[in-house]
């Protein structure tokens, strides 16, 4: 009832705003479309990808869509992924939108909520899936329903794959269209709404965020064995004591800084944006070589340290066997987090130099948990180019959206399916136009929610650029 007060006063006071406003239709689709994902589980325990798959098909056919640009196509029965193709004139290459249907495990009891049960309650939606990423999903579907009623025609295909297994799970869907449908999803450029976004503090605008990179992730093992023997009589050569004097050089140890054109840019712009030290201290780093000192000081912020370069942070460790023998064996996970341009193999190498003894083998852990003497050669892919028909619409609608609020090109230190397109060669963007307060991420968490007037302004960010985008010179 508000909500159509509210439309009321807005068309009665200004016509511009209310023209560009989802109309009623489009906001109640979207509300609609939201609570079937949500409702319907995909997790990879028990849930059921296909399931959310066909109720989007359904949804576009029943807008109008032809059976013929719609594909339900997968490995297996339970991840299978859907493909949507809405034509355009062809004047320029189409464009791929790429966004997860499965979600993170959640249970009940952790839960004050059912994470199945679409809860509307204090402006927020809750449920599994609210922030990451049926939300995406949902306002995709949403807007593309409302250009085709409008018999809106873009100058190129819009191409949506919605697909499984990005949290997890052994059936990726964008690695198997990649590998087994190219043709189907073949796009000038990717965009991903799994990550970027607007950062806001107590609902106020800060900046935007575009995720155009992302580091590549690896797992190492660290074994020392050891013939063992009688704790009673101990010896100089010890499993543990070599393990732990390993981990205690990775911990002084500091990758050296290693920016890219994407971090370089974020940090020029947050410059600008900030005031006092922290400004100068990025400033200073972007100088040729960086300022060590400054390097230093922004480093003791985690995030700032893991932008600036390679990450390796011991995460698991065991050893022993009896309170009273000598360990024949000790074993730790080393964690990393890649910077661009640097394979997993590269890194192994880096941390056998960095360890200095013979003694500490270290061996790659694949995210399957198979061991391997060396590791995968294959780099994370360097940054796409921030290309302008990508950034320039967006920088206008986002002036008119949040005016005032700067666009800052990011490098995630998480990684998403982009990883795939990436290396597929078509270069991918996470954009999203959905808020989420600095302070209220809930991802992977609990309580997952999203606030019911930032998930109507995602709503109306990607209406209008989508049309942006395939309406260009
Ligand atoms: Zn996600």
């Amino acid at each position: 009832m508000n909500r159509t007060i509210i439309c009321l006063v807005s068309v009665l006071f200004s016509p511009l705003w209310s023209h560009a406003q989802p109309d009623q239709a489009t906001q109640q689709l979207a509300h609609d479309v939201f609570k079937q994902l949500i409702e319907i589980n995909t997790t990879d325990s028990v849930g059921n990808v296909t399931t959310a798959a066909e109720a989007m098909a359904q949804r576009f056919r029943d807008a109008g869509f032809a059976d013929s640009d719609l594909q339900i196509i997968g490995p297996n029965d339970r991840k299978k992924n859907l493909v949507l193709r809405y034509r355009g004139t062809g004047r320029h290459k189409p464009i791929l939108l790429i966004g997860h249907l499965d979600v993170v495990e959640a249970r009940r009891e952790d839960w004050t909520t059912d994470p199945f049960q679409f809860v509307e309650k204090d402006g927020y939606y809750y449920g599994r899936g609210t922030q990451d990423m049926k939300c995406g999903d949902a306002i995709w579907v949403a807007d593309l329903i409302r250009m085709k009623k409008e018999a809106y025609q873009p100058d190129r295909d819009i191409i949506l794959a919605l697909t499984a297994d990005e949290e997890g799970g052994k059936s990726n869907g964008v690695d198997w269209l990649i590998k087994t449908h190219r043709d189907l999803v073949a796009a000038e450029f990717v965009l991903n709404s799994d990550g970027g976004g607007v950062n806001t503090v107590h609902g106020k605008p800060e900046s935007m965020s575009v995720d155009a990179t992302e580091k590549l992730y690896s797992d190492y093992q660290l074994t020392v064995t050891n013939r063992g023997g009688h704790s009673s009589q101990p010896v100089p050569d010890n499993a543990i004591y070599h393990l732990a004097e390993a981990l205690t050089r990775l911990e002084r140890y500091e990758f050296p800084i290693d920016l890219n054109h994407v971090t370089r840019a974020y940090y020029e712009r947050m410059s600008t944006i900030l005031s006092g030290p922290r400004a100068a201290d990025m400033k200073a780093i972007l100088k040729n070589p960086p300022d060590q000192a400054a390097a230093a000081r922004l480093s003791q912020d985690p995030i700032d340290h893991s932008v600036m370069r390679t990450t390796c942070v011991a995460t698991r460790l065991d050893a022993g066997h009896a309170n009273n023998a000598l360990p024949q064996r000790a074993q730790a996970n080393v964690n990393c987090r890649i910077a661009p341009g640097h394979s997993s193999e590269e890194i192994r190498q880096a941390l056998i130099k960095i360890f200095d003894d013979p003694k500490v083998t270290v061996r790659y852990s694949s995210d399957a948990g198979e061991i391997s003497d060396t590791a995968p050669d294959r780099h994370s892919f360097p940054p796409p180019p921030l290309r302008p028909d990508v950034f320039q619409p967006l920088e206008k609608i986002v002036q008119e959206m949040w005016p005032g609020t700067p666009v800052i090109p990011t490098m995630a230190t998480g990684a998403s399916d982009s990883v795939y397109t990436n290396a597929a060669g078509m270069p991918s963007y996470q954009i999203s136009g959905v808020a989420i307060d600095r302070d209220d991420h809930r991802e992977h968490g609990k309580d997952e929610r999203l606030g019911v007037a930032s998930y109507d302004l995602g709503l109306d960010f990607y209406y209008r650029y989508l049309k942006a985008v395939t309406s260009q010179p």
